[in-house]
């Protein structure tokens, strides 16, 4: 039995205040992935901050054509909303090809972002796992890891980050916005907002402590074809083996831009530039994207202690 303090915020300020105030407290959204850690002992926050009641649930056009989405909007209302399925149609692809429709009732797009791993050691407080607690060790480099990592990985921790709905985000260079406790608004990049696991896999991101993810930032939707294409085990209600959002343009019948982000393979979405710049200038195949166009470095993970199959 967890004991912890359950509080609601009445506004925004009013939650970062009370997570700063004490050092393990989490803000809960949906609760679709933070009540499911509790309930396995592997989140113990000390103080739950339910945000659900904040004004942050708005999809807004912004005067540049982009899209401002509040960090409550739940992941259904997003995928179904008719600037998102017009204009950012791998963005509601992505989204739709992730969990079940009552969980993406639930799902907040804050949440989402901040899921945990879906590492199977993650979850099992028998087995040592550094991101669960730092210094005990890695089960996976050496078990189950078929779902794992073969990029950005290190030899503290191999875990992917699981989100779909982050994927279709890097490609569309999104970007964070939150409230610090300290008063000040920052915006985030995603392509900077997530952390590799170096020596410290237990740190995902780089908000600070009671920070608070107030809305995402779409610029306007890039030219081009978008598409969403996700490989996994089962039909539906899995995650990723691997997972590809790609916006592609095509001029007088060669490529004219790419964008192509990956789920599945690293700790957070991966974008890699040399695959994108291979691509420009060719004509739109399969064979477009061949291994031998790609510089070595390109082709080697920067760390890969085991192979990504178990
Ligand atoms: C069976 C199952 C299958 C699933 N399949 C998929 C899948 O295929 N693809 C996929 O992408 N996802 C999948 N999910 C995960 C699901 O998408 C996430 O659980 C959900 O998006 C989390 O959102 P939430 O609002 O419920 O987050 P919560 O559980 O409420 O919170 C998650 C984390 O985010 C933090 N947080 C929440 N909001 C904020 C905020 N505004 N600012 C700062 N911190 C915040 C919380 O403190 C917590 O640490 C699956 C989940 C389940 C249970
Ligand atoms: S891969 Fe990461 S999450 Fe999985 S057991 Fe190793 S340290 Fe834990």
């Amino acid at each position: 039995m967890i004991n912890f303090e359950y509080t609601r915020a009445s506004d925004i300020a009013d939650a970062v205040r009370r997570a700063s105030a004490e050092p393990r407290a989490k803000f809960i959204a949906g609760g679709t992935n933070l009540v499911d850690l509790m309930k396995e002992d592997v989140e113990r926050p000390t103080r739950l901050i339910d945000i659900t009641q904040l004004p942050l649930k708005a999809v807004e056009e912004t005067p540049d054509g982009g899209l401002k989405i509040g960090a409550l909007v739940p992941n259904s209302d997003l995928a179904y909303h008719p600037i998102v399925e017009r204009r950012y149609p791998l963005l509601a692809r992505a989204i739709l090809a992730g969990a079940s429709q009552q969980l993406r009732n639930m799902a907040s797009t804050g949440g989402n972002l901040l899921q945990r791993t879906r590492c199977y050691y993650f979850y099992d407080t028998a087995m040592p796992c550094n991101k669960r607690e730092p210094g005990s060790g890695c089960s996976a480099i050496g078990g189950f890891n078929r779902i794992l990592a073969v990029l950005g990985t290190s030899d503290q921790c191999i875990a992917t980050h699981p989100s779909d709905m982050a994927v279709a985000m890097r490609a569309l260079d999104a970007v964070i916005v939150t409230l610090k406790p300290d008063g000040d608004r920052r915006r985030i990049a995603i392509s900077d907002f997530y952390r590799l696991p170096g020596d410290t896999p237990q740190i995902e991101t780089v908000l600070e402590a009671g920070e608070l993810i107030t809305h995402v930032e779409l610029p306007p939707p890039p030219k081009g074809i978008q598409l969403y294409r996700k490989v996994r085990d089962r039909a539906s209600y899995a995650f990723a083996l691997v997972s590809v959002a790609g916006i592609i343009s095509v001029e007088g019948g060669k490529i004219a831009s790419a964008a192509l982000a990956f789920g599945g393979l690293a700790p957070m979405p991966w974008r890699n530039p040399a695959v994108e710049a291979a691509l420009i200038g060719q004509a739109p195949s399969t064979a477009a994207l061949t291994e031998s166009r790609l510089p070595t470095s390109d082709r080697t993970a920067p760390h890969c202690p085991t192979p990504a199959s178990g």
